[in-house]
Formats: C-alpha cells, structure tokens, sequence
C-alpha cells in the first residue's frame, strides 16, 4: 500500500492545487469512522461535508450501488428508467414540489434554478445574502458573497445584490425590476453556520409574493437530514418556488437536482445533463433514503444535535463563544482562526473543519452514536 508521503508527493506534482490538504491520506471508512493509509483512526465530523450522512459505507447503500453496478451503470436520459422514475416520484413526495431535475453537483443545481428563474421570469438580476455559498461555476458564483472567490474571474456573468443575512427590509430594498429571484441558504453553510433570526424567511416569503419575485433555497447542504428535518425549510414552514439539493444526496456518490413548484418546469430541450439522474447514482439516492427512514435517521439528527450542543456549551470553554446551529449542522464560533485548532484536534482523532475563518464546523454522519458524540466533546475539551 502507498505510503502517505508518496501519496502527498504524487498529488502535489499532478493535481492543481486547489485544496488546503490536512496531512493524511484516508483509505476506509465504516459509520461515522474513518482510518488513514497509517492506520489511525478518526471520529469523522466533516463527513465530506455534510456529504456521508447515512455514514460511510452504509451495507445498505454499498449493496444497493453494488447490484445497481452489475445490472446497468449508465444510460442516456434519451430512455427511461426505473430507478430514476421513482426517486423522482420520492423527491417529489419528501420537499412537496412538483418536479424535479437531475444533474451531478451543488453548483450545477443552482446553475439549474438559475436558469430556470431567468427562464420563467425573463429577467436576469438575483438578490443574495452577505455571507452566502453557492458553488464555484460561473453563475452560482456571481451570487456566493466571498470577494476571494470571484476577485480573479471577474467580471461576474450574472448581476446580484448582497443584502444582510436576517433583515428581510434589506431584502426588499435588494429587489429591482430587473430581479428574477432571491437565492438563500435556510441555514448558511460556508458563511459559518448562520441560522436566520426568527421569522426571516417567512418575511422573505412575503416579500417575494409582493414582488413577483421568485424564491430558491439552497438546500445543497442542509438537505437530507441534516438539520434535523428532511429539508431545512420544514422548520420555518416556508415553501419557496424552486430549491436546490446535492450533497448528501445519494449517499457520497455525486448528484444534484432542483425541485420546482407547479408551474415552474423546463420544457423540451431546455435543459440536460448527460450523467443527471443516471440508474447508478439513482440506486443510491434511493437507498440512502431509505437507510435514513428505516433508522428514523431525521429524528436522530434533531435528538443528537440538541444533544451535542448542550455538550458544547457545558465545556465551558471561553474560547466558544457561541455554539450554534440546528440538528447535525453546527457551528461553534470561536472569534479567531480555527485552522490551528482543527489539527491540534486531528491529531486527537477527531476530524472537523474551520469555516468562515473563525468557525468550527461539526457535521457528523447522522448516524454518530451518544457515546462517539462525548469522545468528541471529551477531545474537544482538551483541544
Ligand atoms: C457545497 C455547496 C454548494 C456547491 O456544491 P458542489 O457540489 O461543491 O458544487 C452549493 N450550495 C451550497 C449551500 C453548498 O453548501
């Protein structure tokens, strides 16, 4: 097996490097654990990034990918299939749309509610929040806040107005005649686990409804699970018009897709995907789905989140300045750069990562058991 060195060497001189890598090379993985090419093992809370939500390599999504593989890996959505037939026939059920369309990765969903908002609008404009993410092509970039990010693509295709996270007043200045719709994470994820003050989006409903302007959630991280309802925008209640989900979406492999609601919909040729919604990525979705009704895997999230950030914040570190978040998706603010932190805290086994500079970002496969949860708290502590 190759050693860790010779994997780093190897990568460093072939990939462009993009990534800031923490120095280990992983090789498995099994529930919420995973263990590098030395051997060690780690509680893993990144989980690909609220990715592995059902856990790595759940048997029964590794069984479901493994038959699905033998029958019928790839077919072009010039033909029907099964599989994709009824995780359509799922999602519509599970986020109450309409419709939906699939692709293979979260910039490629929003590029897709993008489209289908300039479409059915005919105009071009979006407004977005200070602090948002939405992906790295071109389009979800001109809406994704961070100057770093665009500062060496620009200019930016697309024109959007930032407004502040949690003032839905801001929203509506945001709003012009040219705006086709207000893009919002439910939860910010990149932006350092912001939860919207109280009443937020039901205000941001409003608005769009006064306006004629469309609303799409970006539900590319909170989905699934993750903050402890299938869809994040279940806690407010608020049914936007289109929503995007990626991500933990068929259980690691990659996939996409937008949900719309009646009367939104791309029509013949207006939009396609080669690999989008293809049997094998389908197989998975479904069963990773299932894995997470069949071990109540929602309310597990909400119980163990509630649980983890009462931990949290009874260490009674100063350095934690707010811990916050709702279900698996949680955020602990520690008011200075985390990246210091973060490998002190590998070191220890645990993996986590920092966001927004100052944030450490938990997002423990769905799965993490109670007693996994104080191993973390109990290495946190000792940070
Ligand atoms: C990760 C993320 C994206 C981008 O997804 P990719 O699969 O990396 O393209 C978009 N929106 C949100 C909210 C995300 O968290």
């Amino acid at each position: 097996m190759a050693s860790y060195s010779s994997i780093s060497a190897k990568d460093s001189e072939c990939v462009m490097q993009t990534y800031t890598h923490q120095p280990i090379a992983l090789e498995r993985g099994e529930g919420a654990v995973v263990w590098d090419v030395d051997g060690k093992e780690y509680i893993d809370c990144v989980a690909g990034i609220a990715v592995n939500n059902v856990g790595h390599c759940h048997p029964a999504v590794v069984k479901a990918i493994q038959d699905q593989a033998a029958k019928l890996i790839h077919v072009s959505n010039l033909y029907y299939t099964e599989m994709q037939a009824n995780l359509a026939e799922k999602l519509v059920s599970l986020t109450g749309m309409d419709r939906v369309f699939f692709c293979n990765s979260g910039a490629e969903a929003v590029e897709a509610a993008m489209k289908l908002a300039r479409m059915v609008t005919g105009k071009h404009e979006f407004v977005a929040l200070k602090g948002s993410f939405h992906g790295r092509t071109m389009n979800p970039l001109s809406v994704t806040y961070k100057e770093a990010y665009k500062e060496p693509f620009k200019p930016m295709p697309v024109k959007a107005t930032f407004a502040d996270f949690g003032d839905a007043e801001d929203v509506a200045n945001s709003i012009g005649p040219g705006t086709a719709a207000v893009i919002v994470e439910p939860i910010q994820g990149e932006g350092g686990i912001n939860v919207p003050s109280e009443g937020f989006l039901q205000e941001v409903r409003k608005v769009c409804d006064e306006t004629g302007t469309l609303l799409i959630f970006d539900e590319v991280q909170t989905g699934f699970g993750r903050t402890g309802k299938w869809f994040c925008k279940e806690h407010s209640g608020v049914q936007p018009d289109i929503m995007t989900m990626a991500k933990a979406m068929a259980g690691g492999l990659p996939m996409g897709g937008i949900a719309a609601r009646e009367g939104l919909t791309f029509t013949k040729s207006q939009h396609a995907s080669t690999f989008g919604g293809g049997p094998l990525v389908c197989a998975a979705a479904l069963a990773s789905i299932k894995v997470m009704e069949d071990e109540n895997l929602i309310e597990r999230s909400r119980e163990m989140g509630e649980y983890f950030r009462k931990q949290l914040s009874d260490l009674g570190r100063d350095d934690f300045l707010e811990v916050r978040g709702k279900g698996l998706m949680i955020g602990v603010e520690t008011g200075r750069p985390c990246a210091d932190f973060v490998n002190a805290a590998r070191e220890m086994g645990l993996l986590l990562n920092c966001t927004s500079d100052t944030v450490l970002r938990l997002a423990p496969p769905l799965t993490i058991s109670k007693e996994q949860i104080d191993t973390v708290v109990d290495i946190l502590g000792k940070v």
